[in-house]
């Protein structure tokens, strides 16, 4: 199969490589000129457990290409992937630009009879538009099918789950697109699940919205622990016994980030909101969410009063840890408020630096390492459970000024904690002082 992956982000690359990986003939295309030459050359544009290793392996196997050429591209192929990016619009909606632009390249160029397969998160009905868009545009008498194919990976595990996802979700209009897309994936060994396309592209959000939910729930459940005395942790892992809850999504933080559950969330609302349905489950999500964000900083204002002139060191920027992805980071938003209440902040991140230096305030000075934050540090901000955040020798918070650490990710041992010299608060897990 000649397959084309248009979009090369953290979807479009990942998928390109796993099924150049399976033996499939890849060639991946992104508008981005210097991504393209990098990659061409092995290098990923993106930080990704094991992603650099698979992409030099199927270059030099001549199973995988890099091009900007989508013309070039689109001749051969017979399956095309959508994976652009479908961001946020200013009223939470999906914005569908770049997914349209596609429709109308793959329209333009394709030669023989293709399936366009949409990884693209995108929000119900938008298949038929593509579908639309490609008929009323197509240049040459081919015929071109719609399969909706939602992406369920995790960002710094993207690779493993592609090898090892719980599910393949195929939405197609005839079962002969289905089958072939299912034969794509066959060596992929995971359960295929097959409905129609929209039941396919709903799938995709219910499920973002389900696990959003998760974390919305446990960081109230995890407030309420604060204040009457309990353990969320112990609460979390009382609660996952019952296998109708299950143990996963039950970690109580500062709230989600990253560039999916916060746009697909808002992106839902939408959904339901086009067709008079006032999503207020998921509203309160959303809510909760930004509330939870908020809770670092208060409890530093607690503690220290006024933050001006403070020394305060922020560990972990990226929205999560194995993964660069600055998109929607706590970091963001935690520094900016740090630096306009004329905080002096030191930040690190094991990996997400450079992309961190782009996005965050510039007033915000860049350490070599945690220790370099911490050292003389009037107070010390978490935000990211990275291992080597969590594998800190906590005899290193005795090198600030006062050893005051507010963890928002819960990264240390209580009992550990007990046994330095220093405060430590977390979300929703009694302080030690
Ligand atoms: P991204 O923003 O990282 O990458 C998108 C890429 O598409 C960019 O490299 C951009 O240059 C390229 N592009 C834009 N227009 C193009 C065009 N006309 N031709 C070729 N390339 C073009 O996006 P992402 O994070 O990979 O997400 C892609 C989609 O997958 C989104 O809809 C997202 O919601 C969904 N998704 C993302 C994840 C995730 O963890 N990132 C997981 C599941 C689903």
């Amino acid at each position: 199969m000649y397959i084309a992956v248009v979009g090369t982000g953290y979807v479009g690359l990942v998928t390109g490589v796993s099924l150049a990986e399976v033996g499939h003939r890849v060639v991946c295309i992104d508008i981005d000129a210097a991504k393209v030459k990098k990659m061409s050359k092995g290098i990923s544009p993106i930080y990704e457990p094991s992603l650099d290793e698979l992409m030099k392996k199927n270059l030099t196997a001549n199973r995988l290409s890099f091009t900007t050429d989508h013309q070039e591209a689109f001749k051969e192929s017979e399956v095309i992937y959508i994976a652009v990016g479908t961001p946020e619009n200013e009223d939470g909606s999906a914005n569908l630009g770049f997914v349209e632009r596609v429709a109308i390249d793959i329209a333009k160029h394709v030669r023989k009879d293709a399936i366009v397969v949409t990884k693209s998160t995108v929000p119900v009905g938008t298949n038929d538009t593509i579908k639309q868009v490609i008929r009323t545009n197509l240049v040459r008498d081919v015929k071109v099918e719609i399969v909706s194919n939602p992406e369920f990976l995790r960002e710094g595990s993207a690779i493993h789950d592609s090898f090892h996802g719980d599910r393949i979700v195929i939405g197609a209009e005839s079962e002969r697109a289905a089958d072939i897309i299912e034969e794509i994936n066959r060596p992929f060994g995971i359960p295929v699940y097959k409905t129609d396309i929209r039941s396919a592209e709903m799938i995709k959000y219910a499920s973002n919205a389900f696990l959003a939910t998760k974390i919305s729930f446990i960081n109230e459940i995890s407030n309420i622990c604060e204040r009457v005395g309990a353990n969320v942790e112990d609460v979390a892992i009382g609660m996952g016994l019952d296998h109708r809850i299950g143990n996963q999504f039950l970690n109580a933080g500062i709230g989600y980030g990253g560039s999916c559950f916060p746009k697909d969330t808002k992106a839902l609302i939408q959904i339901a909101g086009n067709v008079d349905y006032d999503f207020e489950l998921l509203k309160g999500v959303v809510n909760v969410n930004k509330h939870q964000q908020q809770l670092l900083l208060n409890k530093l204002k607690e503690r220290v009063g006024s933050i001006e002139g403070k020394r305060i060191a922020v560990l972990g920027l990226a929205f999560k840890p194995n993964t660069d992805d600055m998109r929607e980071a706590a970091s963001i938003r935690v520094t900016e408020e740090l630096v306009n209440n004329g905080a002096f902040v030191v930040a690190y991140d094991p990996v997400a630096m450079e992309k961190a230096r782009q996005v965050l305030v510039p007033q915000v000075a860049f350490a070599n390492s945690a220790s370099e934050a911490i050292k003389n540090s009037d107070a010390v901000l978490i935000l990211t459970e990275w291992d080597e955040i969590k594998e800190l020798d906590p005899e290193l918070f005795e090198t600030m000024a006062y050893p005051l650490v507010i963890d928002g990710r819960n990264c240390f041992d209580l009992e550990l904690m007990r046994k330095y010299r220093l405060e430590y608060h977390s979300v929703g897990r009694p302080a030690v002082r």
